[in-house]
């Protein structure tokens, strides 16, 4: 027993600065479960017609496969459970990883400092979140839009709660113009049933193919997307036509607090720009 209340006692820190950057450079095989992940692709690859491709994906969606649990998750801390969230990529392999205006990326420039991104450091503390998030990666880049499209629609008829927005990349960001277009396509077949969102960092990307989904533009070196979406250090004045965000600002805590979701200040395409402070 005294052991135990020893060991209780230390505290472990957090792993902060354990993984690098990669901006996508790392071995897909050394995934943990990805070759579950695989199997999985190959029976929904070998279905016999797109309803049945369809059906399985949703399940993998909902549900995941052996050695992992289902791919869209719906609500956190700051996003309502009508929200489904679908990274395309992690945050240890964002394009725009440890990026800054004056050191950009290939594809674009972070305005959050990496040592301040809440996607990177839930990677190092929870060990599941950067494997998932790789399977993402690895089933964004292995699945067809227009099967994406349907199991997407097809998962919102199987759930019992609703399903209205899809947030894209909650970690991670755009890498290429095919995301945009990938992107684009799923957007335009599930709509308007389901509404895409995301922020993006990429500003070297062409944008002019997202017209189907709302893009918050979070840099300021070019004029992309929707509306800019812009980190504000604490203490700074909020710029011309820009509000505050609605969960960052208000003072409620609990169910009062407005989540992504319930605000819409993000996803619908027209409205003000929004800032958050970086805390
Ligand atoms: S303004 Fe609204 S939709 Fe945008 S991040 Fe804040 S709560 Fe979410």
């Amino acid at each position: 027993m005294l052991v135990l209340k020893v060991v209780s006692l230390i505290t472990v820190p957090p792993l902060y600065w354990c993984m690098e950057p990669t901006r996508g450079n790392y071995c897909r095989n050394d995934v943990k479960n990805i070759d579950e992940l695989r199997d999985a692709l190959r029976e929904i690859e070998a279905a016999e017609s797109a309803e049945e491709r369809a059906e399985l994906l949703s399940d993998i969606l909902m549900n995941g496969h052996d050695g992992s649990g289902g791919y869209l998750t719906f609500g956190n801390n700051k996003i309502a459970k009508n929200t489904a969230i679908f990274n395309m990529n992690s945050a240890t392999d964002c394009p725009n990883a440890d990026s800054t205006e004056s050191d950009q990326s290939e594809v674009g420039a972070c305005q959050v400092p990496w040592e301040s991104c809440y996607a990177h450091k839930a990677e190092n503390i929870y060990p599941n979140a950067l494997p998932k998030r790789r399977r993402q990666e690895y089933l964004w880049d292995h699945i067809d839009a227009q099967t994406f499209a349907e199991a997407l629609l097809r998962v919102k008829e199987r759930k019992r709660s609703s399903f209205d927005f899809l947030r894209l990349s909650e970690s991670g960001d755009f890498r290429h113009r095919g995301d945009i277009v990938k992107a684009n396509t799923i957007a335009k077949m599930i709509a308007p049933e389901i509404d895409v969102y995301t922020y993006s960092a990429s500003h070297k990307l062409d944008w002019s193919e997202s017209e189907h989904f709302t893009v918050n533009q979070s840099n300021a070196l070019a004029d992309y997307g929707d509306r800019e979406f812009t980190a504000l250090p604490e203490g700074a004045d909020l710029p011309d036509n820009t509000v505050w965000c609605a969960f960052d600002i208000s003072e409620k805590e609990g169910d009062d607090r407005p989540k992504c979701g319930e605000c819409r200040l993000c996803i619908n395409e027209e409205g003000p720009n929004v800032a958050i402070q970086i805390h």
